[in-house]
């Protein structure tokens, strides 16, 4: 497990990025996998729940994940969302506590969110479709429309994903990419396009007024450490590892 520096800085909120030992499931899926979706046995899949919230120290039950799409969907925690019933959608915002978040991956970028003034957390799955639609603007709407946050305060946490070293494209997404703003984001190399997720991620943040020094981002390569991490690209059929963060109680912090 990983922790993040920046989160860590905060009183308030539980976090951590998983990594893909330690876990019940079997190869292809070995053996923390999180993915309810992926075709592993969902036994195992509940025992890898188990134990990071026991590892963590957050009730299992009270987790809310999601059944991610690829969109720029953000829901915002409702009574109706609970373990068993994950809301359709790629980001997810609360100013409730105890109520950990999920986002799950496997090279997509896991984002982690936190604004200590007004107490609200959010998570946020982003691959190049989610940041090709700018999933992070609409998160960050929502800390301010919903939430009344002001961006100066919100600090964002991304885990490891597919790096710019691994993740070749083909020329439809170099042009898809140019038409929408985002050549810098690609680099060409003897024919070959390669693109940075992070980077555009990055851009996007700060567009938003997030603070620079507020944006951590983790820089491992999901495909380059596929030893420590699952990696769709490396492996196809495998498991997914996760972000998650809890907003404490006061009396908890
Ligand atoms: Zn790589």
């Amino acid at each position: 497990m990983k922790k993040s520096k920046l989160l860590s800085t905060f009183s308030d909120n539980l976090h951590a990025f998983t990594v893909r030992s330690g876990g019940f499931s079997a190869p292809p899926y070995a053996s923390l996998n999180l993915g309810f979706h992926v075709g592993d046995n969902p036994w195992h899949v509940e025992m890898n729940h188990e134990l990071l919230a026991n590892t963590l120290g957050y009730d299992k039950k009270a987790l809310i994940h999601m059944k991610q799409i690829h969109s720029e969907k953000v829901h915002t925690v409702s009574a109706q969302d609970n373990f068993y019933n994950p809301p359709t959608c790629d980001a997810l915002i609360t100013d409730k506590r105890n109520i950990p978040l999920m986002v799950m991956v496997a090279d997509c970028s896991p984002l982690l969110f936190y604004d200590d003034e007004k107490k609200v957390i959010a998570v946020a799955h982003a691959g190049r479709q989610g940041a090709f639609k700018n999933i992070v603007t609409n998160v960050i709407k929502s800390f301010r429309d919903d939430f009344q946050s002001d961006a100066q305060n919100i600090c964002v946490s991304i885990g490891a994903s597919i790096g710019r070293c691994c993740y070749e494209v083909g020329s439809e997404i170099f042009d898809e990419a140019c038409g929408i703003g985002l050549k810098y984001a690609i680099t060409q190399k003897e024919g070959r396009y390669y693109l940075d997720v992070s980077k555009i991620l990055q851009t996007q943040l700060l567009a938003c007024g997030i603070q620079k020094q507020n944006i951590e981002i983790s820089g491992e390569c999901t495909c380059c450490k596929n030893d420590t991490y699952f990696s769709y690209r490396a492996e196809g059929k495998t498991g997914r590892f996760a972000g998650v963060l809890v907003l404490l109680d006061k009396e908890e912090a």
